[in-house]
Formats: structure tokens, sequence, C-alpha cells
């Protein structure tokens, strides 16, 4: 905690965690609009690492707080250089070791070492039907959650279409595990790593060597905290990214005429962490779907709500930051939302089913599997 001790100290309190600057003033931290208090930003965060190392407050006093963020990561732009969602996961992984964790997110942990998913027992596979080469090199992972809503099926048995249509021989699990993120949310170290190293023994004997995923979420925990632990996992892309490369060679061809107008959230994993925007953008194109900006996207995207393990432990501050977002798509005149991670569809998707005005929130291959030529 050294380095946070540092960061806390040359915080000037700038706001740049909390807000963009002039001319739009656009909030920037879930936490600190839902509760407005400056505890409740990136600098608060700092500041709780410092009372933590002086033992001006315990680590049960500062677990709640740790555990209410969202981990955007939208506060890494401070110019100091400082990192506050890393500074909660810190303290989240001490508290974890101590028993301080929100009980929807420890339940969340317990279901995905039970159960391979955070979410406990479905009904049925995404796969049922769908036409796949057992022993392909490429693995399409469409993520441990997609078997329970309906929507999130669909999604699914769209991008192994996607796929299909594009010339990509891929395999499918028949029970897809969970990455392990609510573990890394939870702060859960040791377990996580045991789940990865367990999970890439199980891709190496199946002969995969690249793991196309259609969850943001999947896609950075495989592609940058896998890679810590198991070192010889295979090559990660989001399905995005492996379309595009089809495309652009031709091995991909939509209707290019009368698309829908759409406008894209980007998902905190994979704009800030991942530098994925460009993909889906240049693939809806191609697909003819007419694209409006939101005042805050790519890099400065604002979470869909289930970032940090808070749609497990605080659903209220989950579906409120999902409002705000909602606001903001209705506002941009687009007739969808189109999102790239099943976690997002379900945040927003939620929030949606609250507020008929909305647009219509859609994952992207909805839009592309409709516009195959
Ligand atoms: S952006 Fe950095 S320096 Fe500015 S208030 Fe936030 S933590 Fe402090
Ligand atoms: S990671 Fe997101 S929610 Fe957490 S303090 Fe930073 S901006 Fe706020």
């Amino acid at each position: 905690m050294v380095r946070d001790r540092y960061e806390y100290q040359t915080c000037p309190k700038c706001h740049t965690c909390i807000i963009t600057p002039e001319p739009h003033y656009r909030p920037l931290c879930p936490i600190h609009e839902e509760y407005g208090f400056a505890s409740h930003s990136g600098s608060g965060l700092l500041k709780m690492g410092r009372g933590l190392l002086e033992k001006h407050i315990t680590l049960e006093e500062a677990a709640p707080l740790a555990y209410t963020c969202l981990l955007c990561m939208a506060c890494h732009r401070c110019p100091m250089g400082a990192k506050p969602s890393e500074i909660a996961l810190e303290v989240r992984r001490e508290a974890w070791g101590q028993g301080h964790v929100p009980p929807g997110l420890k339940g969340a942990v317990e279901n995905v070492v039970a159960h391979g998913n955070p979410w406990s027992q479905h009904g049925g596979r995404w796969s049922d039907g769908i036409e796949s080469t057992p022993g392909a090199k490429v693995l399409y992972f469409a993520g441990c959650v997609s078997p329970f809503r309906p929507e999130l099926k669909r999604a699914a048995r769209n991008w192994a279409q996607l796929l299909r249509a594009a010339g990509v021989e891929f395999q499918v699990l028949p029970e897809e595990n969970c990455c392990g993120l609510p573990m890394l949310q939870a702060g859960a170290a040791q377990e996580f790593t045991q789940w990865a190293r367990d999970n890439i023994e199980r891709y190496k004997g199946l002969g995969v060597e690249t793991l196309v995923t259609s969850c943001s979420c999947c896609h950075r925990v495989y592609g940058q905290a896998y890679p810590r632990v198991a070192p010889d996992g295979p090559r990660v892309l989001h399905a995005s990214e492996l379309l595009l490369e089809q495309a652009r060679k031709g091995a991909l061809r939509f209707q290019r005429e009368n698309g829908a107008t759409a406008t894209l959230h980007d998902s905190c994993q994979s704009a800030r962490a991942m530098g994925l925007t460009g993909a889906p953008r240049e693939l809806l194109q191609a697909a003819g779907v007419r694209l409006v900006e939101m005042g805050r996207s790519q890099g400065d995207t604002w979470c869909c709500g289930a970032g940090g393990g808070v749609l497990y432990s605080d659903p209220e501050l989950a579906l409120a930051t999902a409002h705000r977002r909602l606001e903001e798509a209705q506002g941009s005149g687009a007739d969808c939302l189109a999102v790239t991670c099943p976690f997002c569809l379900v945040a927003l998707g939620d929030a949606a089913g609250e507020n008929p005005g909305s647009p219509r929130v859609v994952e992207i291959s909805d839009l592309l599997v409709e516009r195959l030529a």
C-alpha cells in the first residue's frame, strides 16, 4: 500500500475523477453521482487507503466503501496517475480474508464454486442444436450467464451463427464454467488463481488455441487476468474483433442499406481495460447501422451499473446507474442502445423494462445477424 499512500499525498482534489472538464461537465463517477459525497469518488478511495495505512479507520469500516465502487476505471484519468479502483480491489482482498464481504457478492462466489456461474442453476444450455466442431482450435465462449435469460441465449446463438457465416470453425463447451470474475471482484485472489489454472488446463486438453468471447467481462478476465496466473493459455479475442477481421477479408457480408439507428454503449471492460472501441462500431457500420454517439462514449463511457460486483451486492445502485445511462441513450435519438456484453444487456435491459420511453436495448449481434447478406 506504499504506492497508494504516495498517490493520496499528491491528490490536489482537482475533481478530474468526478466530472469531465468544461464545456460539458459530465459526471464520470457513478458512486459520486449516486451518493454526492467526496468520500464516494476516486479521491475518496485514496483517502480511505491512507486512513487504513495510518490506522484512522479499520478494515471493517473501509470495506463497505471499497465494495460500493463499480471498478469502472473512469477515475483512472487522474492527472497524478492514481488508480483508485485498484485501491478498492486491494482493500477487498484484505476484506475477503477477514469476512467483511457483502452477502450478495459472497453468494455469487459460492455459486461459481458450486455451479460454475454466479447465478446458481439454470434450465438448459444456450448451444442446443448449434453446429460446432469438437476439437477445433477456436473456442467460442459465450459466457456462463448465457443460459439464464432468453435475450442472453439469443445473443449467444447469434454470435455462433455469425461465426459460422464468417467461415470460422469453432467448438463450444457443453457447460461454460465462469471465468472467475466474481472472485476477482470479491477479492478472493487465491480462489481465482486456482480457478483460472483449472480452466486453462481444461482448454488446453480440448486443443484450444484461440478463445473467442462475446462477453466483455470474460474478454478482460481471460485476456488480462489469466496470463498473470496461467501464462500458457490461448490467444483471447472479443468476437467482434474476429468477425471484423473476417469482414475485412470479404468472408462475412452484410446488407448495407436501411439499417437501424443505434448508439453503442461501450462497456468499461472493453473500452477502458481492453481498448476495444473500434471493432463493434466498424462492424455495425458495415451492416448498414447508422451510429449516433452519446456524450460519454469510448474511453469516457458510463458504467452500465453491473460493474464491480454491484449487480450482486447492491442491485439498487446498479439499477440507478443503468437508468442514468438510459437517459443519455434516449437523448441521442437512437432507436436502439447496443451493447457488447451480457452483463450490460441485463443491467440496461432491466432498467429499460422500467422505462417504456427508452430505446430498445439490444446486443450488437441482434443487429448484425438480421443484416447478414
Ligand atoms: S483525479 Fe486524481 S488528483 Fe484529481 S481529485 Fe481525483 S484522485 Fe485526486
Ligand atoms: S472506479 Fe468508477 S465507481 Fe469507482 S471511484 Fe472510480 S469512477 Fe467511481
